[in-house]
């Protein structure tokens, strides 16, 4: 052909190719009136555009090259080269061109390609392929500064229609569902089908993130518009739709990917129908929370960790026999580090927290044998965390710990387990049962940080527990805030009421020892005593131990929480006696029931177990013994009469308990007179002492 399009040769096989004879195909245009040219990408190179014209207009040569010629009727594949052949000007004065008919391999090769890139169904990319699309849209959208989407799809309800309509009504609704997708997107962004009823979405050339949101929108609404099939019958699904930027999320593609299904989730889980971006701030947290977590890790195993002990100062004897255990990390560069930082991770993690707790039991049994075998006989409180406290084997590996101890069964008795208020009463039952199982093996229990939970009156009388310990909240500043002086002289009665004892936490100055001392706390817990410190210092403490002298003088001074018991035994004896006489008006008795009362009542309870040792040293508390033990025998004899004899000895013995019951209150203020005035003379007598030494 020469330049100016003329052509000067063909042989028959390029006529039979283009379906031509030499008369009608005298100019390269005329090629173009039957024939469109496509190229390899299925492009249209235009009207009049043939391969010949590209290489007169571009001057380059084409070699092999692939292109699909399209007429009215059908298409052929063609392989072609042309090469220019230049005169002296330089100018191109012939082409040369080769063809070759290669539809039948192509269409091999097409359906090939089609098998292995797309989805047989839908007709959509399928993984393969878009991994690939996706591969080049972050490259082109690397080049151009501009941003991707990837939105993972997932169809909300389509098993319902599989499982309703049938498998043949779900696939229309898949192909109509892809048509949809294809027809929200621009032509430039890719929708691929991953298999079930997963879609992604891949949309590029965005300048702003948040462009896609229209996009979205429309999605969820096309796709959750009613589905016609298996004729005349509707069909319902709607979209949970997930997406990853980039380059806000600047990830490799398969990561892009992965995280576009976790917001995927998001929408599933909160409620369908929506689309949720993934939360790269979020997910750069777990990643650092996991590398703290296998540092923690390495720390645990490599001994970087170490436990204190904070003494606690007990009331009635004015000394230090019990410590709080608390956990430190020792850290190589950043120093000693506090639970706050440390215990949220590990807690966070089920295996480590396991391993943590049990640390700490190891740890304590083998420095209280330190200590016993040192002649101190203390008590060490450890904290428990909430998970395993609710595990089922707890006890067996508490067990199990004190077996491999240096001293076997005889060091639990010396230990205190202290569990936070909110993990004790989430299951109350067992919570109970773990604790009995513990005091069986003389293990002690505390309710840590109480009165930043539920606490409830009903809690304390459900749970056996030995000791509330009341939180650093209400002590701290509770002479500023009479709100938190009330509330701590609540507990105090409330723990006093079920025979509870009574730690507080968190005492830093001395007027606060004093005035919780004064509303009869047990036991003392804060730096005003002193500071957590290592277990080699804890020795020379307790040695070197000088109480303040204020401490001795607020403890022997009338503390209100032993009036109060006082109190609340006289109320508890009255209210008893008000039951069996109402009991005793009924007729014929029933035995079953006097004999409840008669058996038990609070204010034996407290006649056995009272803490106060003033009191059981008084003459008036033998009495008062006597005094009950007279009347509960005096009401069971009467039971038994009561059930044959007549109701007319009432009167009389009415009388006759009355008047032993009130013998048994007079008694009972004569001994807190007593006790009292005993009380105060000590103290008056210290008071002087500390003023003369003064
Ligand atoms: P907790 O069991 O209530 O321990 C008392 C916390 O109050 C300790 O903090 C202690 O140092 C601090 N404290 C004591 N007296 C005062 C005071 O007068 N003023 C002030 N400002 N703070 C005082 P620490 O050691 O940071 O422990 C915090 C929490 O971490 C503990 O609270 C406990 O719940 C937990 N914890 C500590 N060690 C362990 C452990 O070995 N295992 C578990 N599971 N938890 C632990
Ligand atoms: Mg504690
Ligand atoms: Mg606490």
């Amino acid at each position: 052909m020469e330049s100016e399009g003329e052509m000067l040769f063909c042989n028959q096989a390029t006529f039979t190719l283009f379906e031509s004879s030499a008369s009608e195909f005298k100019h390269i245009d005329s090629l173009c009136v039957h024939w469109h040219f496509f190229d390899a990408e299925d492009r249209a190179l235009g009207a009049s555009v043939s391969p010949l014209h590209q290489v007169m207009m571009q001057q380059e040569p084409i070699r092999g090259h692939f292109f699909k010629i399209v007429s009215d009727q059908k298409s052929k594949w063609i392989k072609m080269s042309v090469i220019p052949l230049h005169g002296a000007t330089g100018s191109i004065e012939l082409l040369v061109s080769s063809c070759e008919d290669v539809t039948i391999h192509k269409t091999d090769e097409l359906r090939y390609q089609a098998m292995v890139n797309y989805d047989p169904l839908t007709k959509l990319p399928n993984r393969v392929l878009l991994s690939d699309r996706l591969s080049l849209a972050i490259a082109h959208a690397r080049r151009k500064t501009t941003a991707v989407a990837v939105c993972m799809i997932d169809l909300d309800g389509f098993k319902e229609v599989n499982d309703t309509l049938g498998h043949e009504a779900g696939d229309e609704v898949l192909i109509e569902a892809a048509k949809r997708m294809r027809k929200v997107v621009r032509g430039d962004d890719t929708v691929a089908r991953l298999g079930g009823d997963e879609f992604v979405i891949i949309l590029v050339n965005l300048f702003k993130s948040e462009e896609c949101a229209v996009t979205l929108y429309r999605l969820l609404n096309t796709l959750s518009q009613p589905y016609s099939v298996q004729g005349g019958q509707w069909a319902r699904i709607t979209a949970s739709i997930g997406v990853s930027l980039y380059p806000d999320d600047r990830v490799e593609p398969e990561i892009l990917l992965r995280h576009a299904d976790v917001a995927m989730y998001k929408s599933k889980n909160s409620g369908k129908n929506k689309f949720s971006f993934f939360d790269v701030g979020s997910d750069q947290k777990v990643k650092a929370n996991y590398k703290a977590l296998s540092k923690i890790k390495q720390a645990l195993q490599s001994g970087d960790f170490c436990l204190y002990y904070q003494p606690k100062l007990n009331v009635a004897s004015n000394s230090v026999v019990e410590l709080e255990a608390l956990a430190r990390w020792n850290h190589p560069l950043l120093g000693l580090i506090s639970p706050g930082e440390f215990l949220p991770l590990i807690e966070s993690d089920e295996e480590l927290s396991a391993e943590f707790d049990y640390w700490v039991i190891r740890e304590a049994l083998a420095q209280l044998h330190i200590w016993r075998a040192l002649g101190i006989p203390l008590k060490v409180c450890v904290n428990i965390s909430p998970r395993q406290f609710k595990e089922s084997h707890f006890m067996a590996r508490v067990q199990e710990l004190d077996a491999l101890s240096e001293c076997p069964g005889a060091l639990l008795r010396h230990l205190e387990l202290e569990i936070v208020e909110t993990a004790a009463v989430e299951n109350l039952g067992r919570s109970n049962s773990v604790i009995v199982e513990c005091k069986r093996l003389g293990i002690t229990f505390a309710l840590d940080d109480f009165g930043t939970g539920y606490s409830s009156l009903m809690h304390l009388r459900e749970l056996a527990i030995d000791t509330i310990k009341i939180d650093r909240l209400f002590v701290s500043g509770m002479l500023e805030n009479s709100e938190n002086m009330a509330i701590v002289q609540a507990m105090i009665a409330l723990a006093s009421a079920f025979d509870i004892a009574v730690t507080a936490e968190g005492a830093e100055h001395i007027e606060e020892v004093l005035s919780l001392m004064e509303l009869g706390c047990d036991a003392i817990q804060g730096f005003a005593i002193a500071r957590p410190m290592p277990a080699k210092e804890v020795a020379g403490f307790i040695a070197t131990f000088t109480p303040d002298p204020r401490w001795k003088i607020a403890s022997m001074s009338l503390p209100s929480k032993t009036d109060f018991e006082l109190l609340l035994a006289a109320t508890n004896h009255k209210y008893w006696m008000e039951l069996v006489l109402s009991e005793l008006e009924r007729f014929p008795l029933e035995e079953a029931v006097l004999q409840g009362y008669t058996r038990e009542c609070r204010f034996g309870f407290w006649l056995q177990r009272g803490r106060d040792a003033a009191y059981r040293k008084s003459s008036a508390f033998h009495h008062l013994v006597t005094l009950h033990r007279n009347l509960h025998e005096h009401v069971d004899h009467l039971a038994q009469r009561l059930t044959v004899e007549k109701r007319s000895i009432l009167a009389q013995e009415r009388l006759m308990l009355q008047s032993l019951s009130t013998e048994l209150i007079e008694w009972l203020e004569r001994m807190r007179k007593t006790v009292g005035i005993h009380r105060k003379e000590a103290y008056e007598n210290e008071r002087s002492k500390s003023i003369k030494e003064k």
